[in-house]
């Protein structure tokens, strides 16, 4: 059964985690602190906030703890004041309000509700492969999972442990929040339970919670910490709003930062509320936008491990979540600040203007009180994926990559289908703009890398180098593959290509093709041709070699190209028939002799070897090519994308000459002509095959 990891017991990772368990699905959420912390945080439920929650009955549960705040206000000390009523909400909302309640009664609330939640277990390390997560914790133990969620809040260690670095900036100054029982509401009449004061002075906020107020006042960054959080410090800033004699019940300074994570993803791991984003709270964004994540991506984990919807659709959560994250902050919360703190008297109007005008049009209204309960944000969300559905494929493409993508080598490493990616990766991660790295999976003649890439995402992040046994010869040799490489996966670009030689050792005695045929012919059975391997290109035209020239040769296998290449130059067995770029070092210095290319044209390398098809055997072509393709359902504005991007790495004079001692040419073709290459090439490798006789099981 799938387990779902959750490091933070705080209302993103809680949330998370009820929208799973509720599901059925195994959840452990592990929380540093000994027992749920108790300070003072958000207070703000938003309207969507609150249906969210209805799911599991929190909702009733925060009203009957907190407070219902039906209108804000905006005001001023001079008796300004422009009112929003959450009312004009009903119809789109169950929740045409906010509640005031503390986050953590909202934690509590939750964590009663849950199967697992681990006190005291602070996670330190984060790990995975393709298709677990684990995750070490600071005791050193270490637990397994299916999927991550790093709920860790602002100094995420799963953030810190996957590299996502926080893009943004830090205010300067630090807020302080101050929590009295005095009733603000009997000095300023008619006063909603949120209301921002502008001031150019000191711009301040009043909310209330139950029994308390809280104040939250900016402070100067001159200022010392025991300054701003002493009783006289407090007292002093009070005073400023209205004098009388205060009781504070708690304060807080904390520093406001206006950030957003570069991925909320990387592989099996996500992150979610703080950790993903930081901003300060005159946005609402907080507390508020790390459930609404929570949801989004709790909602589609439970559809993809119940195979309701493909892996991928894992990817829409960045997509939906983190624009709205960078909107919130870049534009909303930071316009905020500014309108509240201005000095600038025209500026101060103009705001104040817009509002009044703003609260006295119902339309206006509505769609201002829309976007500060985070409706907006949300329908935009939606819009945003649906947008995605039926954007043309150009602009679909221009949000891709969204993070790592990884280049699958079916085979080991040093092989030429190891080299190739390696040559081109570096540029690769340059112009996609995320790291792009090479991963060998090798095993089954290429089939384990190549069902791995050929059943996995589908989003483009994941790449296989598909050379012609992959997409052309192994479906022919092999009773059971682990994909089908017509059906599950989709040819992106032939990167490059290198013909095979025929190539004896000098002992043999023959000069050229018609010897080596006549000299088969003298001694039917006893000429032996080594291979790579059954299977193998250099099977595959040994076997060619013998049904053309209707030769009589003993095939060698060996356990691939190199102890091979050791026997024939040994002079253990007389003749092989390998990649061009495996055999024309030895061809050079002397230790084999070269006597036919199979291909339709002379190598510019080896301009002195005459083909087979101008030594006798017209037509006679076996090469290998590399080509790279990736699983089916990848959006075609991806793969075109991909494309684009290979051949022009290809193309790059440092990458070409290193090609070119590997004596590969460079193809670099378009999918559609790639397609129609592989299907032509696998048709011909079938009725090989079929001559041949070989087979591996
Ligand atoms: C003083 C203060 C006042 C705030 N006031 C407001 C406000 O008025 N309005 C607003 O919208 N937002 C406010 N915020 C922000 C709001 O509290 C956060 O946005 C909200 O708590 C985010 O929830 P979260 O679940 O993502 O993270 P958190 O609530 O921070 O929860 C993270 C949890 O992860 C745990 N944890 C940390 N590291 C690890 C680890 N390595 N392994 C396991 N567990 C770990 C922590 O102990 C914590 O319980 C305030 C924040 C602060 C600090």
């Amino acid at each position: 059964m799938a387990r779902v990891l959750i490091a933070g017991a705080g209302p993103a990772g809680l949330c998370a985690a009820s929208v799973l368990a509720e599901a059925g699905i195994a959840v452990t959420v592990l929380e540093a602190e000994p027992r749920l912390p108790e300070n003072l945080r958000a207070s703000t439920f938003q309207p969507p906030t609150l249906d969210l929650l209805a799911r599991f009955g929190a909702d009733r549960r925060l009203i009957e703890m907190g407070r219902i705040a039906a209108r804000v206000q905006y005001r001023d000390r001079a008796g300004w004041v422009a009112e929003f009523d959450f009312g004009v909400l009903a119809g789109q909302t169950a929740h045409p309000y906010r509640v005031q309640c503390e986050q953590f009664r909202l934690n509590q609330v939750l964590a009663a509700r849950l199967p697992e939640v681990r006190y005291g277990a602070a996670v330190d390390g984060v790990a995975q492969d393709e298709s677990s997560v684990s995750v070490t914790l600071d005791s050193g133990e270490t637990l397994q999972g299916d999927w991550l969620i790093g709920a860790d809040g602002a100094k995420s260690r799963v953030r810190e442990a996957l590299g996502i670095r926080l893009e943004g900036f830090t205010w300067p100054e630090r807020f302080l929040v101050a929590s009295t029982p005095f009733d603000f509401s009997a000095v300023f009449p008619n006063l909603s339970d949120v209301s921002y004061f502008a001031d150019p002075q000191q711009w301040f906020f009043l909310l209330r919670v139950r029994e308390l107020w809280r104040v939250m006042f900016p402070t100067r960054p001159d200022e010392s910490e025991a300054e701003i959080g002493s009783d006289a410090g407090i007292q002093a800033r009070l005073q400023r709003i209205h004098p009388a004699a205060y009781e504070i019940r708690h304060r807080t300074l904390y520093s406001v930062h206006q950030r957003v994570a570069e991925r909320y993803r990387n592989g099996r791991v996500f992150l979610v509320g703080d950790a993903a984003h930081l901003n300060n709270p005159l946005g609402g964004m907080g507390m508020n936008g790390g459930i609404h994540d929570a949801f989004n991506l709790a909602d589609r984990l439970v559809s993809v491990i119940r195979g309701e919807r493909p892996p991928d659709d894992l990817d829409a959560y960045e997509r939906q979540r983190r624009p709205i994250a960078l909107e919130y902050v870049n534009t909303i919360s930071a316009a905020n600040k500014r309108n509240l703190e201005t000095r600038d008297p025209q500026e101060q109007r103009r705001w104040r203007e817009e509002l009044s005008r703003t609260a006295a049009d119902p339309a206006a209204a509505r769609a201002y009180v829309e976007r500060i309960s985070m409706i907006t944000s949300l329908k935009k969300a939606s819009l945003l994926l649906l947008l995605m559905l039926v954007l043309p494929a150009a602009l679909l493409a221009q949000t891709f990559p969204a993070r790592q993508v990884t280049v699958v080598v079916p085979y080991s490493p040093g092989s030429t289908s190891d080299l190739l990616p390696r040559a081109i990766a570096p540029l690769l991660s340059q112009s996609l703009g995320f790291p792009v790295i090479v991963e060998n999976r090798p095993g089954a003649g290429g089939n384990v890398g190549a069902a791995l890439v050929a059943k996995g995402e589908s989003s483009g992040h994941t790449l296989l180098m598909a050379p012609s046994a992959i997409l052309a010869t192994n479906q022919w040799l092999y009773k059971e593959l682990g994909y089908d490489p017509q059906k599950d996966l989709t040819p992106v670009t032939n990167a490059a290509t290198t013909p095979n030689m025929m190539v004896v050792h000098p002992s043999l005695g023959a000069a050229n093709l018609a010897e080596l045929i006549a000299l088969a012919k003298a001694k039917p059975g006893s000429l032996s041709f080594a291979s790579g391997g059954n299977g193998t290109t250099s099977h595959l035209c040994g076997e060619l070699l013998k049904t053309t020239a209707g030769l009589d040769m003993v095939h060698v296998p060996y356990k691939g190209p190199a102890p091979a290449a050791q026997d024939l130059l040994a002079g253990r067995v007389p003749l092989m028939c390998d990649n061009f770029s495996n055999v024309i070092s030895h061809v050079r210095a002397g230790r084999l002799k070269a006597i036919a290319l199979t291909a339709m044209k002379r190598h510019p390398q080896a301009p002195g070897v005459p083909t087979a098809n101008e030594s006798g055997l017209p037509g006679f072509e076996v090469s290998v090519w590399y080509g790279f393709a990736v699983q089916s359902a990848t959006p075609r504005a991806v793969v075109q994308r991909l494309n684009a991007e290979i051949v022009k790495a290809l193309r790059n004079p440092a990458v070409a000459e290193r090609l070119d001692t590997l004596g590969l040419a460079i193809v670099g073709d378009s999918p559609e002509d790639f397609a129609r290459f592989v299907a032509e090439e696998s048709g011909k490798m079938r009725r090989l095959v079929q001559a041949s006789g070989a087979r591996v099981d």
